[in-house]
């Protein structure tokens, strides 16, 4: 087959438009008419300093990003990188939050040396540091044990999990008025879209807003796999990261979006001495924002030929999308519709995995049955599939059953053939 005759719709690495791969395929082989590949140019070459520029401009104003408030930064470690990084700068942010605090209060007291300081922060790391998790399906559950294989079980906190309320399965979100979350947490992390087991947050937990006066937890979310598809409350967050390969662009490039008092020099990270004295990591120099973001993502070698692809899928979006990402919100909303209304037409045949109420708009998870036998009928379902040119439907290896991926490079006539096809192998 080729290109033409297939619509992909694989859980990531996802297809990218067509368009957008043919200029890069020329950009690899001669960039601007400079006679050099865009991966053969330094990343320290004024060529790649724009590229850089105008895909964290074009981000910002896509997504309405307050560009005074927030860094944005290009990493390679994706999103699984991301799990450490967040644990690390942001414990870091509050031993310095605390730090500061500390120095404060003991000011004047006579027991204000240095060991007086690094003893109460001491006390205070071991009866107060926390991170909270809001577990809700397989990613958020391995940011959860990355937490506590990097800083040790004691500190981390399970604010919620969605097994305990849906028979020890993801699929649900439970009530946030159940929710425990810590007081002043070093942070409290979700995950916006679960892509293996297709839950999605319907809109930013209102538990979590910040409050009249400005203040109000520290929310980290891990959006790889719906960015870039619905507005997004970015003043909410304290972080938010995301890998390219699912909306964004090619797999070599993790986006962190980091306001920017948690960065210098309102906030420095604490020395390595002083959290060695605190028992506490420090994170590696290519997990540490504030170094990355000083460098305007460049401390060591990027992948500018990944960052292009994501300009350029930027590029093709603004320009699809006068009203930018509301225009994609609209179209997403309607081809997940088309896609879930074939399913439950035929409710003989399919079963849809999550809760109604928290089901993906990208990640559309189902079970496919006919007299009583799933094996075979999703078998079957994907051979068949395949057959018409829709492919990559194969559900997360975890978790079984059909996972139909539905990111913004699918077409409505994507989203329209496969729901054609879901209704024709229904009543076949
Ligand atoms: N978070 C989410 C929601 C994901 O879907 C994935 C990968 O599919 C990851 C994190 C991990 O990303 P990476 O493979 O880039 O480390």
């Amino acid at each position: 087959p080729t290109r033409a005759d297939i619509t992909y719709f694989g859980a990531g690495p996802a297809a990218l438009p067509t368009d957008v791969l043919e200029t890069a395929a020329q950009a690899l082989l001669d960039f601007n008419g400079t006679g050099l590949g865009i991966a053969e140019h330094s990343h320290r070459s004024e060529l790649a300093t724009n590229i850089i520029n105008e895909a964290k401009a074009d981000l910002a104003s896509y997504l309405d990003i307050p560009a005074s408030d927030y860094e944005v930064i290009f990493m390679q470690a994706g999103g699984t990188g991301e799990f450490a990084a967040s644990v690390y700068n942001l414990v870091g942010a509050w031993v310095a939050r605390q730090h500061a605090a500390i120095i404060k209060e003991l000011a004047g007291s006579g027991a204000d040396d240095e060991a007086a300081v690094v003893a109460a922060l001491q006390g205070r790391v071991q009866t107060q540091l926390k991170l909270d998790y809001i577990i809700t399906g397989g990613w958020s559950l391995k940011a959860y044990q990355e937490a506590v294989r990097l800083l040790g079980p004691e500190y981390v906190n399970i604010a919620a999990d969605a097994r305990t309320i849906n028979d020890g399965k993801f699929g649900k979100i439970p009530d946030q008025s159940t929710w425990k979350l810590s007081p002043d947490a070093a942070l409290v992390y979700y995950c916006d879209n679960e892509t293996v087991d297709g839950v999605e947050f319907p809109e930013f937990p209102a538990v979590l807003a910040p409050k009249a006066d400005g203040t109000g937890p520290v929310v980290v979310a891990d959006m790889s796999s719906n960015i870039l598809s619905r507005r997004v409350p970015v003043a909410n967050y304290s972080l938010l990261f995301f890998g390219a390969q699912k909306n964004l662009g090619c797999t070599g490039v993790t986006v962190a979006v980091a306001r920017r008092t948690l960065l210098p020099p309102t906030t420095t990270q604490p020395s390595p001495a002083l959290m060695r004295k605190l028992g506490l990591p420090i994170p590696p120099i290519m997990l540490q924002y504030e170094t990355i973001a000083k460098n305007n993502s460049l401390y060591n070698t990027l992948s500018i030929f990944d960052v292009y692809i994501a300009g350029q899928v930027l590029k093709k979006l603004l320009k699809t999308y006068p009203d930018k990402v509301d225009g994609q919100q609209a179209v997403a909303e309607k081809k997940a519709s088309l896609i879930y209304a074939a399913l439950e037409a035929h409710p003989e045949v399919y079963r849809i995995v999550p809760d109604k109420a928290v089901r993906s708009r990208m990640n559309i998870c189902f079970r496919v049955t006919k007299n009583g036998n799933v094996d075979d009928t999703e078998k079957a379902f994907l051979k068949e599939s395949v057959s018409q040119g829709l492919t990559g439907l194969k559900g997360h290896r975890s978790v079984g059953g059909i996972r139909a991926s539905n990111y913004n490079s699918i077409p409505l006539e994507g989203a329209e053939k496969l729901a054609r096809f879901i209704e024709a192998f229904a009543k076949a």
